[in-house]
């Protein structure tokens, strides 16, 4: 029954392969962007604190986030699993975390990372659309408003995908992130995959990796 954490970089594709990973164990995926997302679409007080730091492209503190997974995890849909997409993203996160699941008697089974070049993650960020309805993320080239195939609802661009936040955004991540990663791979926890190549390919790479556990 795996506890997974999903990490990368803003554009790298977490939400793309999320959706595959979790309907291989059926189990839940927890995005705490998404969570965050439909707190500001809500109008609700966390939405209310959380939309200016999201906006300027920086991490929202981690006591809301931690509040958030706590709460999260503590529903009954994630005693078989789940995987964690956006979360942790500080080592402060990371340590909480860590010690949350040690005091349950817990233990995280993999900590997947997506890696891909800054002009790759550039690009796909500047292509992305999101359904406000369902949360899937499409990849549009060519500008035209399109509708979300999963629900019929029309697609925006992401609040915080525009151009002068994108640079802030993949500065946060590799200073405050790329340290999460390094501390699950002194754990033995981490699996690294290459997210550079299409969407299919990456996908057959991972589950072919994940049939092992
Ligand atoms: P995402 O959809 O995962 O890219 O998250 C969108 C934004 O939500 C991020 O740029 C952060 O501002 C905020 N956010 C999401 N997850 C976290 C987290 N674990 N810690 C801090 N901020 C977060």
């Amino acid at each position: 029954m795996p506890r997974m954490i999903l990490l990368g970089a803003p554009g790298v594709g977490k939400s793309t392969h999320s959706a595959n990973i979790t309907k291989m164990f059926d189990i839940p995926t927890i995005s705490t962007g998404d969570i965050l997302r439909e707190n500001i679409k809500q109008g609700t007080e966390l939405g209310n604190r959380a939309k200016t730091y999201i906006e300027a492209g920086e991490l929202v503190p981690d006591e809301i986030i931690l509040d958030i997974v706590r709460e999260r995890l503590d529903r009954g849909d994630t005693k078989n699993g789940y995987l964690l997409d956006g979360f942790p993203r500080t080592i402060a996160q990371a340590e909480r975390f860590d010690s949350g699941l040690a005091r349950r008697g817990k233990t995280l089974d993999r900590v997947l990372y997506l890696s891909a070049p800054k002009e790759v993650l550039l690009k796909r960020i500047a292509t992305r659309q999101i359904c406000p309805k369902c949360g899937t993320a499409f990849r549009i080239d060519n500008g035209q408003e399109e509708i979300c195939s999963m629900c019929g609802a029309r697609l925006e661009h992401r609040l915080d995908d525009e151009v002068s936040t994108t640079e802030k955004r993949i500065d946060v991540y590799i200073e405050q992130t790329e340290p999460v990663v390094e501390h699950y791979k002194e754990k033995g926890l981490l699996m690294e995959f290459d997210a550079s190549p299409d969407m299919e390919t990456v996908q057959a790479g991972i589950n072919e990796a994940l049939k092992a556990i």
